[in-house]
């Protein structure tokens, strides 16, 4: 594995770094590519078994489509039908933490590889982000074709904020990993269904429902779908059980049971605090958008002090705390 780190700044480790990654995903291996969101595990997309290399490494189920991330909109449009709604919210949020679902381009031009089935699971949709984050943008660009890219953890697991993150999870299966320091924005991308009549949000995340409402002047619909259900496979990734540490984890708690872990939210002093295994603060201030940076780094760390349980603040209000609270409850949420 080749590790490269891309903090320094320097052109030439960068330019080192884009080749050693291009070349990979070009013989059809996995690359750690950092985004604004999360860590991804990426394969060359158009590239089958390759793809297949992801659910392998992750243990993810394969009705779990992955999200094709593109370096522009032209990349977008060979593989989706953007709609002129869909073109919009391209052009406002992208690069971002946008993930539009659109219909499935099929037959696309003869010199357009086509993206393996195994990326969309079957369906007639496909799921595209821009990512920001300039490396990646140009290990894309200088591949030439859209790379897919789950969260770099084992499935189900918490999601990976840094290198290191990814490297003691999945170091023996990536052959090179891209050092670019913590994800900035530290939550999923936002993914909204534009493929019925109205747009639908599918998953709460880095961009606020709030900000995609003001850009198309309409309300998002909720997903309505029965989230572990198979044979409904509208956005079949949105488990119940995920983002799971292997303690237990309790939401909404005012008082501390004997043995947990306490995570705070904002100048938040539950009872029996002074007992807590080990505690850690999303946000001191209460800042959302600072939390979401925090909240999978610091379940990792608050996992490793070994509680029974991880007790966890209310985390109130719109705007990001939307997507913190949904991943909470799916870490909290009954494991299968
Ligand atoms: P992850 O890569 O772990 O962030 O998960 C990607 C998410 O995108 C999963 O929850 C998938 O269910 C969802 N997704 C990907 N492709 C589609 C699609 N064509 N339709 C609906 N949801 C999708
Ligand atoms: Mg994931």
């Amino acid at each position: 594995m080749q590790r490269f780190d891309l903090k320094d700044g320097g052109v030439p480790s960068r330019e080192r770094a884009i080749t050693a990654a291009v070349a990979a995903l070009d013989r059809g291996r996995l690359v750690a590519v950092p985004t604004e969101t999360v860590y991804g595990l990426a394969a060359d997309a158009t590239n089958a078994p390759a793809v297949a290399g992801i659910y392998a490494a992750k243990g993810r189920p394969s009705f779990n489509p992955l999200i094709a991330h593109v370096c522009d909109i032209d990349m977008a449009m060979a593989h989706g039908i953007l709609s002129p709604l869909a073109r919009q919210l391209a052009g406002t949020f992208w690069p971002g933490p946008l993930t539009l679902v659109v219909p499935r381009r099929v037959g696309a031009e003869a010199s357009v590889a086509s993206i393996a089935d195994l990326v969309t699971a079957g369906l007639e949709t496909i799921a595209l982000r821009m990512p920001a984050n300039g490396v990646t943008l140009d290990v894309i660009r200088r591949l030439g074709r859209p790379i897919a890219a789950p969260s770099a953890n084992r499935s189900g697991g918490i999601s990976a904020t840094s290198a290191d993150d990814v490297i003691a999870e999945l170091g023996p299966s990536v052959s090179v990993v891209l050092d670019d320091g913590a994800s900035p924005v530290g939550v999923e991308s936002t993914i909204v269904l534009l493929a019925e009549a109205a747009p639908r949000l599918l998953r709460p995340g880095g961009v606020p429902r709030e900000a995609i409402e003001r850009a198309i002047g309409q309300p998002l619909a909720d997903n309505d779908h029965e989230p572990d259900d198979p044979q409904r496979p509208l956005a079949p990734g949105m488990l119940t059980s995920h983002y799971a540490p292997n303690a237990r984890v309790r939401l909404d708690v005012t008082a501390l049971e004997p043995g947990e872990a306490f995570l705070g939210f904002g100048p938040f002093f539950p009872e029996g605090l002074d007992k807590a295994v080990a505690s850690a603060n999303l946000s001191a201030t209460g800042n959302v958008v600072e939390a979401a940076c925090n909240l999978f780094r610091l379940l990792r760390e608050l996992d490793r002090s070994g509680a029974a349980a991880i007790a966890v603040a209310p985390v109130p209000g719109g705007g990001l705390a939307e997507a913190i609270r949904d991943r909470l409850g799916r870490a909290a949420a009954p494991r299968r």
